[in-house]
């Protein structure tokens, strides 16, 4: 009878982490609203601080959120109208909307099909003399090979723009990802792992003078107020919602060891054929994402749903056949793994506050499903 009294699952709980923290979250938020210093204050720089010491990078700067780090980053290096930017087509839109955005074109390749990260082996073919920079994508919380994508970027003088909304915490080789390229980006979504209660972001870097050109562009280009020396953008943190973040950083370990747990025990109860997240000691899986293939995915998702279980599809269609990127001339059939992975792909409820019981219920059900298409 557990079945049919347990509450519905979502695919995150806000709700669970909130009770929490309910109150050093509403202390942290009075302390803001009597200091009068509501944009770029003391919770930001503590906050910008601790996260650059997290990551292990040099400097770090809260921004108003992802995309508008990964805009950030482009600008800094100087990237914009005639320039080329290798990415993935198996990401969030927003990290090919904002090398657009700048005007410069984004340029897919195919990504490997155990990790969903992009292909360094497909980069050098991607490569002409307009392309500067290469972002890769730690997707799901799963670090890309960055050994290989440095390498290539050192023999061709590109430079590196991390994307690592998903991956906050993530190691590669022992160093977490955002302080391995030039820049790093993060967004505080609610829904990612590290979360605000609206939006926010945050750009890292080891360089000196990138993280001083980041400083005035997220402020109109202006090192002292109403004085402008460059065209910068509005992308300031706010103080409330870098409040919220010291609070959940806190937490952040503790909340990312859960999920590994959580990831664990779905490999260890999950059935051998099904394709399941890969996980390896170099490059380590934070799982903002648990994601699981398989040809009935529509079915399975129509089924928990029947039962009351959440799940996603993240991203039904990959970029190089989003509306939005027709005039960049890709068809159909042109990355065959990003598709092939678009068309299978499956994420199940995943987030610190899970219980083994909703978790063995979601378990229970995937395999009672499987066991019935197997006699069909
Ligand atoms: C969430 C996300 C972004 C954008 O972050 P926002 O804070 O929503 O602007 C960019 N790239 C990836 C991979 C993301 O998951």
């Amino acid at each position: 009878m557990k079945e049919e009294t347990m509450d519905p699952i979502p695919m995150v709980d806000l709700q669970a982490e909130l009770n929490l923290l309910r109150n050093p979250i509403l202390e942290m938020i009075t302390e803001v609203l009597d200091s009068g210093n509501y944009v770029l204050g003391k919770k930001g720089e503590t906050l910008e601080k601790l996260v650059a010491d997290y990551v292990g990078a040099k400097h770090a700067l809260g921004v108003a959120n992802g995309t508008d780090a990964l805009v950030l980053a482009l600008k800094a290096l100087d990237i914009g109208s005639g320039d080329e930017v290798i990415t993935t087509p198996f990401t969030f839109f927003a990290t090919a909307e904002a090398i657009a955005e700048v005007g410069a074109r984004p340029v897919f390749i195919d990504i490997e099909a155990d990790t969903y990260n992009l292909d360094p082996s497909k980069i050098e073919a991607a490569i002409t003399p307009k392309t500067k920079a290469i972002i890769v994508v730690h997707l799901y919380g799963k670090a890309a090979n960055m050994k290989e994508i440095l390498s290539l970027a050192r023999k061709y003088n590109l430079r590196i723009i991390e994307d690592a909304c998903q991956a906050i915490g993530t190691e590669f080789e022992g160093k977490r990802v955002g302080a391995i390229g030039d820049i790093g980006c993060f967004s505080f979504f609610p829904s990612k792992n590290l979360g605000a209660f609206g939006d926010a972001g945050l750009v890292t870097t080891n360089q000196k003078t990138l993280h001083d050109t980041m400083l005035k562009l997220r402020n109109h280009g202006s090192d002292k107020k109403y004085h402008h020396s460059l065209i910068g953008m509005n992308s300031r943190l706010d103080e409330m919602q870098a409040a919220i973040l010291l609070v959940k950083l806190y937490y952040l370990d503790i909340f990312l060891h859960k999920r590994k747990e959580v990831a664990r025990r779905y490999t260890e109860s999950l059935p051998e054929f099904l394709r399941k997240p890969n996980v390896s000691s170099s490059r380590e899986h934070t799982f903002h994402q648990y994601c699981i293939e398989l040809d009935e995915r529509d079915k399975l998702a129509a089924e928990l749903d029947k039962n009351h279980i959440a799940s996603g599809v993240y991203y039904p269609k990959p970029l190089h056949v989003q509306e939005a990127f027709r005039y960049l001339n890709y068809k159909k059939g042109d990355f065959p793994i990003a598709e092939r992975a678009a068309s299978r792909i499956l994420a199940l409820p995943i987030y610190p506050m899970m219980t083994y019981e909703q978790q063995d219920y979601i378990i229970s059900t995937i395999k009672k499903f499987l066991e019935g298409e197997k006699d069909k």
